[in-house]
């Protein structure tokens, strides 16, 4: 059988980085990657292309852009693609690449390291091996392959901030994992004969993290500024009675704008219409809620929904439908 051929795809991250007079930065070309670990040519024919070389914390939904419109352009030349990008935003970027590229059936995934890859103790090699591995075999659509796991691209989350095991799969299975290099698929996400690329996307999408006794000004500041609040509150969800977030909010969606409740909690998402503090919230107001969508998920299709349309029962509908498993809750 012919040897799949892979485009490495280079962003910078940690995996990429030396040591500076003021930090880590990246640095390194992805040729010079992969000249650390000679033995992915036992595994694939890679090519090399240096798209960004950025701290993943300068990511913004420009370069997911770049990232899809450069995937886009080598989709029929290669099997499969590995990116390698920071850690700190990579469950982002991993989201809006599902959104912005559905349905492929060719692996995208995506890697990066605690450790980067000059340095003794590192999980740079394995990481980009494993990558490579998965990126050579049957698993369609986005992916992040960190750790000797593979997870899907709408459902990882980063979870720790130094040990290797920096990402976890949120209210969704590992699609596999890998044994000594060796990948075992759990699951096959199903995927369209040829991918579906988008290239809009509508940035105006604000993130509030609620505190206990915050008041409604934070909220109307950034409805101002947005056409998609995102409120990350407490529990299964709601909202506090007595600050004015009712008024608020209904004003809001008044006035056109797209409110979205999830919650702070990392696992098992929300159900705002448990506790009176929340019932409101969905059946009069119209508020949407996340249920067991990451929060990097409901941003990054928020952007890709208003990209596409402004229109309210259109973005109503494409929020609930699912886009590579990412929400799965009983929809009534
Ligand atoms: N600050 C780095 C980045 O996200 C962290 C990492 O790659 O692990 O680019």
């Amino acid at each position: 059988m012919p040897r799949k051929q892979i485009l490495l795809i280079g962003t910078g991250g940690t995996i990429a980085s030396e040591m500076t007079d003021s930090g880590l930065a990246p640095g390194l070309q992805t040729d010079q990657l992969l000249s650390f670990v000679p033995a992915i040519s036992d595994i694939c024919q890679a090519d090399c292309l240096q798209l960004l070389s950025m701290d993943s914390t300068n990511i913004a939904p420009s370069h997911w852009l770049q990232m899809a419109r450069c995937i886009q352009e080598h989709y029929d030349c290669y099997d499969g693609f590995v990116l390698t990008h920071g850690t700190d935003t990579m469950a982002y970027t991993a989201a809006a690449l599902s959104y912005l590229i559905q349905g492929s059936p060719k692996p995208i995934v995506l890697t990066g390291a605690q450790k980067p890859i000059s340095f003794d103790s590192t999980d740079s090699k394995t990481n980009l091996s494993d990558a490579f591995r998965c990126a050579s075999e049957d698993f369609p659509g986005v992916s992040i392959v960190f750790n000797s796991k593979v997870i899907l691209g709408t459902r990882a989350k980063k979870t720790r901030s130094k040990s290797f095991q920096a990402f976890s799969s949120i209210n969704y299975p590992y699609l596999g994992v890998l044994r000594d290099g060796v990948p075992l698929r759990y699951i096959r996400q199903s995927c369209a004969a040829a991918p579906v690329f988008f290239h809009t996307l509508n940035t105006r999408v604000a993130l509030l993290k609620l505190v206990p006794g915050i008041g409604r000004e934070f909220a109307d500041f950034l409805l101002a500024q947005s056409d998609a609040l995102v409120i990350e509150s407490f529990g299964v969800g709601g909202l506090p009675e007595f600050n004015g977030f009712y008024d608020c909010i209904s004003g809001a969606m008044a006035r056109g704008k797209v409110v979205v409740l999830t919650t702070q909690v990392e696992n098992e998402g929300s159900d705002v219409g448990v506790y009176h503090v929340g019932h409101t919230l969905k059946n009069d107001l119209g508020v949407l809620e996340a249920y067991d969508m990451t929060t990097e998920a409901v941003i990054a299709k928020l952007m890709w929904i208003l990209g596409q349309t402004q229109q309210r029962e259109s973005v109503e509908r494409l929020f609930y439908t699912p886009v590579a498993n990412d929400i799965l809750w009983p929809i009534k």
